[in-house]
This record gives structure tokens, sequence and C-alpha cells, in this order.
């Protein structure tokens, strides 16, 4: 029986304009000149584990990442470190960081693939090492390491395969679920067992029928109970993470909280095929699967490519550009951002390389008529007409109260918007704003805790030494004779009378 869609709640319709749909997944070698960016999470940089000059195989640590359980670096090609530079990223505002340069030797070796592990002796702490060590990310945009997120405690029940590509354009998962569905669910199956998970729903978007349908064939020898194919609602933003959990398990994530406080976690279909080979085949990261596409690019296509390519070899690839004054777009049309640098190099959030039409005059905004589109079409469930005007009269309290840090920064409320307001720039800026403003307080808490804490603690320190001088007084009364006490009585009166008669100049002078 076809049962009918997950319904996705305050999202919109898009055109699908998937040209590169139903494409195999072509590889893409690497290029002589490959880069690694070693910014990290949070503007971290990773710690450099080569100088120049050193030669490298595919799959050599190039980086140690800073946090215990950031993942490393890899090589994607062999070759030799030619620098250490700064060059740009991709970065919505085009930012440059610290990059390592490797010159490919042509003979693409790589370092033995690490030992298999047996999925049966696999625990929670041999996992998330192997995760770790593998540098396997999410590749649903986002990049977060997957050991951060399997170390997480909580007591889980749920896991969701998240196969909803919802953006125009991006094919990339659709083609990697018909074509290897049964490993993407063998890293689900590995991932549920060690986390102790019950229930695993595989989500797909009810477009991609050929996806559903390799999936429906692999659970077939699947022996696991517990899996469940859900086809989710074909509108966007149904593939937000917040948004997919709660119309499949009908809870909402708290605000401010991450989906594990209420017992799921979501991984995406690349995520978990990566996972399953790490465990498995011992695979390091070092390519994802992306689709090229757009009005722009001559051949769209769903590739493999090694992380550390530069953007421009994948287009060249595709045929190349048929406007050279194209827009060029990392990820999808509706949350991804302009590429300032087609030199950047593909990383793991690169799961789209767009190219469009520069507009030739983008509509002028108007002011906001109060129709409330940006209201229903919100999957946050915000006011994002509020919140608009909150964020231009910098009510930073109203914004807060308004749950702007909810906002999933998906634009549905720029597309529906008549007025054509750049609301989801505008809740950026205010993020930011908010962001910093909270830190402020954190420190300025953080401050004034330490300053009471010195506080008590003097006031400790004086009554410690009171008592000690108490006890020493009665001790000294106790043992001492009348003659002896006499004695110190006489000499405290002289002390106390020579301080009276000290002249008033020198005191001060002393005091100064
Ligand atoms: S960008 Fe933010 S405010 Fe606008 S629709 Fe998406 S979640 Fe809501
Ligand atoms: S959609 Fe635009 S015009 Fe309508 S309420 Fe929202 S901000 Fe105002």
């Amino acid at each position: 029986m076809r049962l009918p869609p997950f319904k996705s709640q305050g999202s919109i319709h898009l055109d699908r304009k998937k040209s590169a749909a139903g494409l195999p997944i072509e590889s893409l070698g690497p290029s002589p000149l490959m880069s690694y960016s070693l910014r990290q999470r949070q503007g971290h940089i990773a710690v450099p584990r080569v100088s120049p000059g050193d030669h490298v195989l595919r799959g050599t640590v190039i980086a140690g990442g800073r946090g215990a359980l950031d993942p490393p670096i890899h090589a994607s090609t062999s070759g030799t470190v030619r620098a250490f530079l700064e060059a740009p990223f991709a970065h919505p505002q085009g930012r440059s960081a610290l990059t390592v340069e490797i010159e490919s030797d042509g003979l693409d070796r790589a370092t033995p693939p690490l030992d298999p592990l047996s999925i049966r002796d696999l625990d929670r702490t041999r996992l998330i090492r192997r995760l770790q060590e593998a540098g396997i990310v999410g590749l649903g945009g986002g990049a977060f390491p997957t050991a951060h997120k399997a170390s997480n405690e909580t007591p889980l029940h749920t896991l969701i395969v998240n196969g909803v590509e919802c953006e125009p354009y991006v094919s990339g998962d659709d083609q990697l679920i018909r074509e290897r569905a049964q490993e993407i669910l063998e890293g689900a199956e590995i991932l549920a067992r060690v986390l102790g998970i019950q229930n695993i729903l595989v989500a797909i978007d009810e477009h991609l029928l050929d996806a559903l349908a390799a999936v429906h064939q692999a659970l077939k020898a699947f022996p696991r109970e517990g899996f469940r194919l859900s086809r989710v609602e074909g509108r966007y933003p149904g593939g937000g993470e917040r948004q997919l959990i709660e119309r499949l398990t009908g809870r909402e994530v708290p605000s401010g909280e991450i989906p594990q406080t209420i017992g799921v976690i979501c991984q995406n279909v690349g995520t978990l095929f990566n996972l399953g080979r790490a465990i498995t085949q011992g695979e390091i990261l070092t390519s994802r699967v992306l689709t090229v596409g757009g009005e722009c690019i001559r051949t769209p296509k769903n590739l493999e490519v090694r992380l550390g390519t530069p953007i421009q070899d994948v287009i060249h690839y595709c045929g190349g550009l048929l406007a050279p004054n194209a827009l060029l777009w990392h990820g999808g049309p509706m949350m991804g951002f302009e590429i300032k640098d087609s030199l950047s190099p593909v990383t793991p959030r690169t799961h789209a390389i767009l190219a469009f039409e520069a507009p030739a005059r983008p509509p002028l905004p108007e002011p906001c008529i109060r129709c409330g589109a940006c209201n229903d079409a919100c999957p946050a469930y915000l006011l994002p007409e509020a919140l608009y005007r909150a964020s231009r009269s910098a009510q930073l309290e109203t914004l807060v109260t308004l749950h702007v840090g909810d906002c999933i920064e998906c634009g549905a409320c720029n597309v529906v918007c008549p007025s054509h307001l750049p609301l989801v720039e505008t809740f950026l800026f205010s993020k930011e704003q908010q962001a910093r403003v909270l830190q402020e307080r954190e420190r300025a808490h953080h401050a004034r805790q330490r300053y009471e804490a010195r506080i008590s603690r003097l006031e400790r320190q004086e009554m410690e030494r009171e008592r000690i001088r108490l006890e020493r007084k009665v001790a000294l009364e106790k043992n001492s004779s009348p003659k002896i006490l006499e004695a110190i009585e006489r000499a405290r009166r002289k002390q106390q009378s020579m301080i009276a008669a000290m002249p008033k100049e020198s005191s001060d002078d002393e005091l100064n």
C-alpha cells in the first residue's frame, strides 16, 4: 500500500530544476595543484603536520584537528607540499585562511587503508576513534564532526537517515541513494547498533522515485527490524534537520537544544555511506559526491570530487561556463552563497557548485505591507515580519524573545515576500549581534562570579586569621604567668603611645 507522504508545515514549493538528476556519478581525478584550507569548525585553525617539501600520499595527515574529537585533514592525492599560504576558501564573506598547497605527482598513490573493524566487536569508543581518524564529517552541508555527534551519551531511540534533498538543482544525494542504497543502510545499521538505537527512519523526498525504489529494494535484503522507509513531501525546506525530526517523530527539538535531547540523531545519506566504508573497509574521507549544475553550466553532472580540488577545475570538467560573467554559487541556491574566488577548493561542505546568469537589476526592496506570507512560509514557526522590524530597530531583547537564534536561514521568507525585503540577510546580521551580546553577557556574568568569589575568599582568609589570633591569645593567656601578661600589656601600651606621638607629616609620608 502506498502511504501518503509526511506533510511539511510552513514550507514553500520551489521549481526543482534538477538537470543532473539520474546522471550516474562520475569520478573526477586529482588536479595538478590541490589546496586544503586549515580553517575548521568555529574558526579554529588545524595544526599543520607537514612542512614545505614533504612528500605525501592520499590519506596522509597534513594537519591535526584542534579539539580532541575534531578530525585531521588528509591529503587527497600523492605529491609534494609546495607551500603554506593565506588563500581564499568558500565562505559567504569571501574570507581567506591558512592553506596547504600540494603539487600532485600524477601517481595518486595512497597510504594503506586503516584496519577494517569487526562490527560485532565495535563499541562506542572504537567507533568514535575510527570516525575521528578517518575524518568523517557531516556531508549535508554542515561538516560537523560525526565523532562529536556519536560521543553524546544521551540515550537515543531513533536514527533518521536524511535523504530529503529539497533544494533546487541539487541531486548528488539522490544519485548516491540510487547507486549505493545498500552501503548507506549498512552505515545506518552500524551507527544504530553501536549507539543502541531501535528505530531507523529512512526519509526520502517523495519525488525521488528511483531512490525510494532503491531503498525499498535494499531493505528487502536487510535482516534488521526497526528500519522504516518514509516518503517526505517534496517542499522546501523538507530536509532541514529540526523540521524533518518534527515531521517524522511528532516531537519538537526545544529551542537552543540539539536533537539528541529528545533521543533522536539525524545523519545525511553521504555521511552514513562514508561512515560504513570507514568501519568496514578502513577508508579515509578524501572525496565527496556533489552536483555541478545551474543554467550557466554547459554539462551538469553528479561527480565524486577529491577534497582540495579547485572549484574552477570542477567547472572545467563539466564543459565550463555558458556565460563568462556567470554568478558562481557554493551549495544550493537557497542556503548557499556566492563563490568569490573560483580557485577556492572543494571541502566537505561543498555539496553543489552552481552557476547562474547574474541578475541584471535585482528588484528594489519596498516597505512591508504586513501580508503575513513570510509567517506562513517559516518552517521554524518564527515571525519573520516581526523579526525584521526588531532587527531594523536593533531591539536585541525583542529579537531574543522572538527566537531569532532558531532561524535556520532557509530563505523561504525571502522567496514569498512581495516587497522583496532582504529578510534572511537581516536575520543573519541580527544573529551575529545577538551572539555577541550573549557572549558579552556571559563574560560579564563570569567576571561578576570571579569578583564575588574573590571577595568571599578574602573574607574567609580574614576570618581564619582572626581565628588563629584568638586561639594564640587564649593559649598565651592560659600558659603565661601574670608577670609575663603584665609585660605584654606594658609593651602594647608603649606601642600605642609611640604611634599617637608620631608627627602627622611623617605618618602621611609613610602611608604614601
Ligand atoms: S530564513 Fe529564518 S525566518 Fe525566514 S523562513 Fe527560514 S527559518 Fe523562517
Ligand atoms: S512577506 Fe514581506 S511584506 Fe509580507 S509581512 Fe512578510 S515582510 Fe512584510
